[in-house]
């Protein structure tokens, strides 16, 4: 299922998702969080205008000198766009506000849809994951996610919409890997803010996994509000309160990812 790269260097992952709200910079902070603490060298690209990922780890906005979108066009390399957060092995290229443009701007740029990939490639070697904390549209820039990245991890907010969204994503995802990423993969998709007292909830899961099978991690990411108030702290949840349900969620997730990734080696 998860495929390593024969070469050693990083696995890179697009959590994507085109609805917004839906659970992916939450997941791509806490999974990142939850690898980095089982000592796997872990870098978050935030390429969402809004930088909540970039928020979520702490990173004041006067750190973001560089960010994804020079990356993104070409004026600085990863490297010098990388900075440390608190946590160890856990580094980020931030997203700066200008990236609200890029969608316009890249339509005019050459290997517009693989500018990320080619600048990824110096980096490749210092990680064992790099996650991709993707905007909420099939855009230009969820496309150079979907191009960089070897996976796909989609982030499916327990809600009746949630299977529409899906199918659409899965075509895009089809289309991406024919014209531009035969190697492109589906990494897993997580059932995020599931609520144990609505029967919707269970309907919802109970649909996913029966169209999609073992792709769907058998982790499921609990509605809590401890999770929904870490960022406000600039924390991971799993920092903020590590015995919360959504913290232990998001550490289950982690070993089971790495679980699969030990298995599809084996
Ligand atoms: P996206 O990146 O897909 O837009 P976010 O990860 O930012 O979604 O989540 C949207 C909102 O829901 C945020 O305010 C976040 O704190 C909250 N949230 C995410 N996951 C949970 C959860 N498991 N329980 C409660 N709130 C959550
Ligand atoms: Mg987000």
């Amino acid at each position: 299922l998860t495929k390593p790269r024969a070469d050693g260097s990083a696995r890179v992952v697009a959590i994507a998702n085109q609805k917004g709200g839906v659970g992916k910079t939450t997941t791509a902070i806490n999974l990142a969080t939850a690898l980095a603490a089982c000592e796997k060298r872990v870098l978050i690209v935030d390429i969402d205008a809004q930088g909540n990922a970039s928020t979520g780890l702490g990173i004041d906005r006067k750190n973001r000198a560089h960010s994804s979108y020079d990356l993104l066009f070409g004026r600085e390399k990863a490297d010098v766009a990388t900075i440390d957060t608190t946590i160890p092995n856990l580094r980020i290229i931030p997203a700066s506000i200008h990236l609200s443009g890029a969608e316009i701007e890249l339509v005019e740029e050459d290997r517009r849809e693989f500018r990320l990939r080619d600048a990824l490639q110096s980096c490749l070697g210092d990680y064992d994951y790099i996650l991709i904390d993707c905007p909420p549209a099939l855009g230009l820039l969820t496309l150079n996610a979907l191009c960089a990245a070897d996976s796909v991890l989609v982030p499916l907010q327990c809600e009746f919409y949630a299977l529409e969204g899906l199918s659409h994503l899965m075509r895009t995802i089809e289309r991406v890997k024919r014209a531009f990423n035969p190697r492109l993969d589906i990494q897993g998709v997580v059932l995020t803010m599931y609520d144990r007292r609505n029967n919707l909830s269970d309907m919802v899961a109970a649909d996913v996994r029966a169209h999609l099978g073992d792709k769907v991690y058998e982790t499921v990411i609990p509605r809590n509000v401890r999770v929904s108030e870490a960022p406000s702290f600039g924390k991971p949840v799993i920092l903020y309160d590590m015995e919360c349900r959504g913290s232990q969620a998001y550490i289950h997730l982690a070993s089971e990812v790495l679980k699969r990734e030990r298995r599809a080696v084996a």
